[in-house]
């Protein structure tokens, strides 16, 4: 594993490999989260993929104030006040992310979010299961954070990969250079899951802080060069995505690029505790999950049948 300390941005942080998945892409998969995004959607489920840079995430749930963690670093970067009367604290400029504190804590409360691997390494890890995705007609899903980011790095690892005989799926936000993407990455890849949030580029700033005109031009392009490999995804978040007026615009977009395969994403909460936990603010966005109502009426605003396959949103 290459030092997560290493300044380089041109080798991504990974903040998670998953394996057995059988919600992103067909099959079995394995796949690989990296960090680093230029969306900054409030609903994001996954705000640890959003910076790119390594972070610290610490639980106060699940924080017995032990004091291994304290006892651990070397660089006295963490400190209990009162004699762990209050909360745990970690000097951040101090802390040099070495992770030896996650390492001794008994409770997984604290974790050094971000490591650096080569191409080879991580084809290695994603490879593992390669037996397992032969059989299951599944494979590798390069996911995020958007990938994409890192053009030359999820170029060469597409061919490591593709030398292997796997099927290979990316899942995209969409901002990026078309032009580059075309190049390196497209003639690698078999799959592209890419998100449509929305087409009203007012919404679309206010919820995600970015303008939707790049997104809405690649998916364009894409449809154009490779309807085969494309596939929309609709995250539904309560009165946010999932309103009559936005998957209707949505699906007349999908009408007039023919791109028939959708998929839905209920919105998951799940992001909200780990943003608390990263340190930032609390989102301000509903807490629960969708209701069986509120997945039909998002399904019938598609014109989509009530069991239309619906999968949690993972970004
Ligand atoms: S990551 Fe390392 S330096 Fe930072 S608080 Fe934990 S043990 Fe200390
Ligand atoms: S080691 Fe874990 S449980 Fe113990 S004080 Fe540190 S963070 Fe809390």
């Amino acid at each position: 594993m290459i030092s997560a300390a290493d300044d380089s941005q041109r080798v991504p942080l990974i903040v998670d490999i998953k394996r057995f998945s059988l919600e992103d892409g067909p099959g079995i998969r394995t796949v690989a989260f990296f960090k680093g995004c230029p969306l900054r959607c409030v609903f994001c489920q996954n705000p640890e993929t959003q910076n790119i840079f390594v972070e610290a995430r610490f639980s106060q749930r699940r924080c017995i104030r032990c004091g291994a963690c304290q006892t651990a670093c070397v660089r006295g970067a963490i400190s209990f006040p009162w004699f762990r009367l209050f909360r745990r604290r970690r000097n951040e400029a101090l802390c040099a992310f070495c992770g030896q504190c996650e390492a001794a804590c008994p409770r997984s409360a604290t974790k050094i979010v971000g490591n650096r691997y080569s191409i080879e390494e991580l084809s290695t890890l994603l490879l593992k299961d390669a037996s397992f995705f032969s059989n299951s007609g599944g494979g590798i899903t390069l996911s995020g954070g958007e990938c994409l980011l890192f053009l030359d790095y999820v170029s060469a690892l597409l061919k490591n990969l593709k030398i292997n005989n796997v099927h290979t799926l990316i899942q995209t936000a969409g901002l990026f250079c078309f032009e580059d993407f075309a190049e390196k990455v497209l003639p690698h890849v078999d799959m592209i899951y890419f998100d449509i949030k929305f087409v009203d580029d007012v919404l679309h700033k206010k919820f995600t802080h970015v303008s939707n005109q790049v997104i809405l031009g690649n998916f364009g392009k894409l449809a154009a060069a490779a309807p085969g490999k494309l596939q929309a995804r609709i995250p539904l978040i309560p009165g946010i995505t999932a309103t009559k007026e936005n998957l209707r615009a949505i699906t007349a977009l999908l009408h007039r690029h023919n791109i028939n395969s959708v998929s839905l994403l209920p919105y998951n909460p799940g992001g909200i505790e780990k943003s608390i936990e990263l340190g930032r603010p609390s989102p301000k966005i509903t807490k629960r999950f969708m209701t069986p109502n509120e997945l039909l009426t998002a399904k019938m605003y598609r014109n989509e049948p009530p069991h239309a396959v619906t999968r949690q949103i993972t970004n």
